[in-house]
């Protein structure tokens, strides 16, 4: 049984994303799916998921707070009105493009640990790391694990190659097994892979020893496809 998680982003309206759920829905329904379906739309359609979704939906982001004064910000009082309780945190692009620092990542991993969230927690590589060989490679993702609590029970983990994000450049099976298996060596936890993983591939990749599923930015985003993603690993 494979996790499958669908990242949005910054896609999707209100109006298409009501679609989307409706198909996904419809299909899991029909379909003996054993796979564990995951959906991070925009803040702005959260509240759609509140009527009864087939699958798990969660925040792309949210602060350490319940409210307050962090502008553009959501917290637990705008979660809890839809009923979320699952948050990617340390996604590469927040870290990367949206500056968060490991400090304040481990706030809000702690914060939302200690109310029980489902936490799909992301670490990996950019390009001038990896290009150093597999020892670098870890030692910068263990870095990524400076004040995270790695025994906590609702802990997904997904090692995603910043290289690999966005980029149609898949990390190789042997990249992926290397850096899976070390992993979990440390932390015996679900751990997915994502970067650029498609129809094409996410069947092979799923396969992988020690890769329990994967976490899909680009090619989860048209709804026919994401279908066929959780067909090709159920
Ligand atoms: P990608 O994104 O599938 O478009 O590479 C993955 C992610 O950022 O979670």
């Amino acid at each position: 049984m494979s996790i499958i998680a669908s990242n949005f982003k910054t896609n999707h309206t209100r109006k298409s994303t009501a679609l989307f759920i409706n198909e996904v829905n419809e299909y899991l329904k029909k379909e003996n799916i054993l796979s564990e379906v995951y959906v991070f739309p925009t803040a702005t359609s959260l509240d759609f998921f509140e009527t009864e979704a087939n699958f798990i939906v969660g925040t792309q982001n949210a602060y350490a707070t319940a409210s307050g004064s962090f502008t553009g910000e959501i917290g637990t009082v705008q979660l809890d009105e839809f009923e979320i309780k699952t948050i990617l945190i340390g996604h590469s692009e927040r870290r990367h493009i949206l500056g968060e620092t490991q400090d304040l990542i481990a706030q809000k991993y702690e914060f939302y640990k200690n109310l029980g969230y489902k936490i799909i927690y992301c670490i990996g590589e950019p390009l001038e790391v990896k290009n150093q060989g597999i020892e670098k490679t870890l030692e910068y993702i263990y870095e990524q694990f400076v004040g995270i609590d790695t025994n906590y029970e609702n802990l997904i983990l997904a090692y995603e190659p910043v290289w690999a994000i966005g980029t149609g450049v898949t990390a190789t099976n042997d990249d992926i097994k290397n850096v899976h298996n070390a992993i979990k060596e440390k932390i015996n936890k679900p751990l997915l892979y994502g970067g650029s993983v498609k129809v094409e591939n996410v069947r092979e990749i799923c396969q992988i020893p020690n890769v329990d599923g994967a976490l899909i930015g680009t090619a989860s985003w048209k709804v026919e496809d994401f279908i066929q993603i959780i067909e090709n690993t159920k």
